[in-house]
Formats: C-alpha cells, sequence, structure tokens
C-alpha cells in the first residue's frame, strides 16, 4: 500500500502546522511520497510565501532593492525550522537566489522556491529523500507539461529514492528553466506522482473537512460530502466550489486512483473521496448545490423557429464570431436563450446584437442582465423521483422568482436561472430541503 499525500499551504504555514503534518505522516507507514506547498497565511492578514516572492522579484526585475523583502520570506523559513529545532541553515540557498533574482532569473524561478526551500525543510523534518522537482517534472519550450517523459524519468527516479518529498508547483523546462504550473498547481504535482507510483491513494490535506455541499461564504458549516465523482465534482466546481486545481483531476482519474480530501487541522475527519465511479448513493439526494452570479441571458424570439433549420447555428453564430463562448442555451417553442458571462458580454453586446440581427433574423430579442445560475449537481437525481419538484417548491417557499431551469441530458444537474439578489437565499432554501431537513 502507498500513499501520496500533499499539503496545502495553510498546513504548512508554520512549524505548529508543520508538527500536525508530521503527526499525520508518522500515523501511517504507507505516507510515503509527500508533496508540499509554500507556506500560507498564518492567519488571515497573513501574506503567503508564494506572493511574497512575487513581490519580491518585481523588484528585482525592475532592478530596485529588494533585500529587505529577501530577508522577510526567509525569516518564514528560519521560523518553521527554529520552532521544528531542525539543525538546517537555508543562508546558503538564500544566497544563491540572491544571486539569481539579480540575474533576473524569471517570475516562475522566484515563485517556486516557496515549495522547493519548504520541501527541504519537510525533508529534514521526516527524514525522507528531498528530490528537487526540476529534475523530475518537464515542460516543452513553449511551458507545456510534458506528461510523458515526466512520468517515465520520475516513476524511476522515485522507485531508487524511497521514502520522499517532492516539492509542488514547478518543474523545468529541457534547458534547466524553471516553469511553474499556475496558480494552486500543487495540487497537479501531487496527482502526477500519484500516477507515476502507482498510488492506491492520493490525500489531498487542506483545511476544509472535504468538499462541501454548498459554500461556507453561505450556509453556516455545511456538512461535507463523503463520496462524490469526478464529474459531479466538475459540475460543482464548474459553479465556482474550489477545492482541487482541475488539472489536478485528470492524472489520477486516467490511473484510477482516488482523491481524498482531508483537513490536517481535523485528521480525525474522514473527508471527502473522490472517485470515477461508485455504487454508495449520496446521503442527501443531492451531493452538493454551487452557482454563480453575473451572467446575462439573451433570449432570441423567432415565429416558427423551429422549421428553421440552422436558426440555432446562425444565432451562435453571432458569439462566435466576437469570441464569447455561452454556457447555457435553453430553448422554447419559438424562443432560444443565450447564457453569457456578464463581463465577458458587456464589451461586445452592441457588436453582437447587431450580428444576431443580421444572422438569424429574429422577431425580437430581449436581455436580461441580472441572472445569477445554481447549480443542484447529483448522481442520485437519476433515480430518485422529485428532486425538481422539491427544488422548485423550496425556491418557491422562499418567494425566489425562477427565470429558467435547464436539466442537463445525464441527469446530474439542475440549473436554475435566479436574479441575483436571490442568489444566497436561493442556495439557503435548496441546502435546508435536501440537507438540513433531509426531504
Ligand atoms: N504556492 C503556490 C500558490 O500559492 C502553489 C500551491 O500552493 O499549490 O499558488
Amino acid at each position: 500500500m502507498s500513499k501520496v499525500v500533499k499539503f496545502g499551504g495553510s498546513s504548512l504555514a508554520s512549524a505548529e502546522q508543520f508538527r500536525k503534518v508530521g503527526a499525520i505522516i508518522r500515523a501511517d507507514k504507507s505516507r510515503r511520497y509527500v508533496v508540499p506547498s509554500a507556506p500560507g497565511k498564518r492567519n488571515s492578514e497573513d501574506t503567503k510565501v508564494t506572493d511574497m516572492l512575487y513581490a519580491c522579484y518585481a523588484l528585482a526585475e525592475a532592478g530596485k532593492p529588494f533585500e529587505t523583502e529577501l530577508a522577510a520570506i526567509k525569516a518564514r523559513y528560519d521560523e518553521i525550522v527554529s520552532g521544528l529545532s531542525l539543525n538546517l541553515s537555508l543562508d546558503e540557498e538564500f544566497k544563491t537566489i540572491s544571486v539569481q533574482f539579480q540575474g533576473k532569473a524569471g517570475a516562475d524561478y522566484a515563485a517556486s522556491r516557496g515549495e522547493y526551500l519548504n520541501g527541504i525543510v519537510m525533508a529534514a523534518y521526516l527524514g525522507y529523500t528531498f528530490l528537487d522537482a526540476a529534475e523530475v517534472v518537464f515542460f516543452d519550450e513553449e511551458g507545456n507539461f510534458l506528461a510523458d517523459k515526466t512520468d517515465e524519468v520520475l516513476s524511476v527516479r522515485v522507485k531508487e529514492l524511497g521514502n520522499v518529498v517532492l516539492p509542488g508547483f514547478y518543474g523545468a523546462k529541457e534547458n534547466g528553466v524553471i516553469k511553474t504550473f499556475s496558480r494552486g498547481g500543487s495540487d497537479i504535482t501531487g496527482s502526477i506522482l500519484a500516477k507515476a507510483v502507482h498510488a492506491d491513494i492520493y490525500e489531498n490535506w487542506t483545511d476544509v473537512s472535504g468538499v462541501l455541499v454548498a459554500d461556507p461564504h453561505i450556509i453556516e458549516n455545511p456538512v461535507a460530502i463523503t463520496t462524490i465523482t469526478y464529474k459531479e465534482l466538475r459540475e460543482l466546481s464548474y459553479m465556482g466550489a474550489t477545492v482541487l486545481h482541475e488539472d489536478a483531476i485528470f492524472p489520477v482519474r486516467k490511473s484510477g486512483i482516488p482523491i481524498n480530501i482531508r483537513n490536517t487541522n481535523r485528521p480525525e475527519d474522514p473527508g471527502t473521496m473522490i472517485v470515477e465511479s461508485t455504487c454508495k448513493q449520496p446521503e442527501f439526494t443531492i451531493t452538493g448545490v454551487a452557482g454563480k452570479k453575473g451572467f446575462v441571458s439573451i433570449n432570441v424570439e423567432k415565429d416558427m423557429m423551429n422549421s428553421e433549420v440552422g436558426f440555432g447555428r446562425k444565432v451562435l453564430e453571432a458569439f462566435e464570431q466576437n469570441g464569447i463562448p455561452f454556457e447555457h442555451m435553453p430553448s422554447g417553442i419559438d424562443t432560444l436563450s443565450v447564457f453569457v458571462h456578464r463581463p465577458e458580454f458587456e464589451g461586445k453586446e452592441q457588436a453582437i446584437l447587431s450580428a444576431l440581427h443580421r444572422l438569424a433574423k429574429p422577431d425580437s430579442i430581449e436581455i436580461d442582465a441580472d441572472v445569477a445560475l445554481v447549480a443542484v449537481v447529483g448522481r442520485g437525481m437519476k433515480s430518485n423521483r422529485g428532486v425538481a419538484a422539491r427544488t422548485l417548491a423550496s425556491l418557491a417557499h422562499q418567494n425566489i422568482n425562477i427565470k429558467m431551469i435547464d436539466q442537463g441530458s445525464s441527469e446530474l444537474n439542475i440549473i436554475i436561472g435566479v436574479a441575483n439578489e436571490d442568489f444566497d437565499n436561493a442556495i439557503r432554501a435548496i441546502y435546508e430541503i435536501f440537507v438540513s431537513t433531509r426531504l
């Protein structure tokens, strides 16, 4: 049995957090492969080391003094090293970083040092072997991740080394230049490593007890989902629920490795299992509810629309010509509505409207610029009667007007359009009926 364990920035923000992480790893011998992020915030006013590094490097690049800022970063690590009573000095490492900054080694190099240094500290603390990601995670010259080459090299190297700490977030191009993934990319490194070592499970340790049924900013203490499929997670994250970097799913999903989201501050909680498929029914009929504000619906009306071959294509062409992707497109007998993101649409509004007139020759076009979308997601919907009825009734009880309903043909979601000001209440109403009262 082997596990890859990735720890997020808040799990490694201080010596105290490191100790919790150490206890978690030592509690289970199969936790042999560790992927750390850079130290995150110690409290809400704090700054993540990654952000400190970007800011410090911006000074270096502008030819301004950056010593004070670099010393503040070093202080973050020194605090951890001394808090853990480690016999480790990062002085030489920081000298190299300073020289590299002066030589304008690039923002990616700068940001990657957060994980690099934390990896060194973590390896010293655990007695594991440190493996620099620059030696085993590869990108091409354009900066595209090279999955096959990485998998080949990484699997061989790790086998030789035994228990390993591999810093997250970065790798290197063939010429040795450091390249990072996008922000939050340590999740991706964990997933790549899990695939390379054929791990039985990829544990992703963070500061929440899993994927939550609803947004904790709207619902107080929402429950965590015990098991969710990759498809459901995709639906929820598309609608704004963020737990994991999107690109972290692909490597493990392809190899059938489940991801377990866990809470470093509450290791006794089982967290959420993210799996390819499961026979387990969701605890609450629905798996989760999420959503986003700020949509516009463009309602195009034309008599006998249904018999006009190519009408839908012409409508969508107006959006395509202006480079605007559409989110949803529910249709009626003589109407077709296109939902787009408001910020994207606003600048191109008139160009799109005139293209719609020119291409589709509609009878009328109506715009509703006050739409929030709420997605009720769950594999359980397929086999449960009345999910839509309960959802809609819960909204009616709260006097929430429904502007649109769209059930995906996979029966994995129901998407409901409401006014922006009704958004929070809509989420509350749906949570209440399915989770609090377990209807
Ligand atoms: N430290 C990086 C960031 O802040 C990567 C990560 O934490 O996953 O985005």
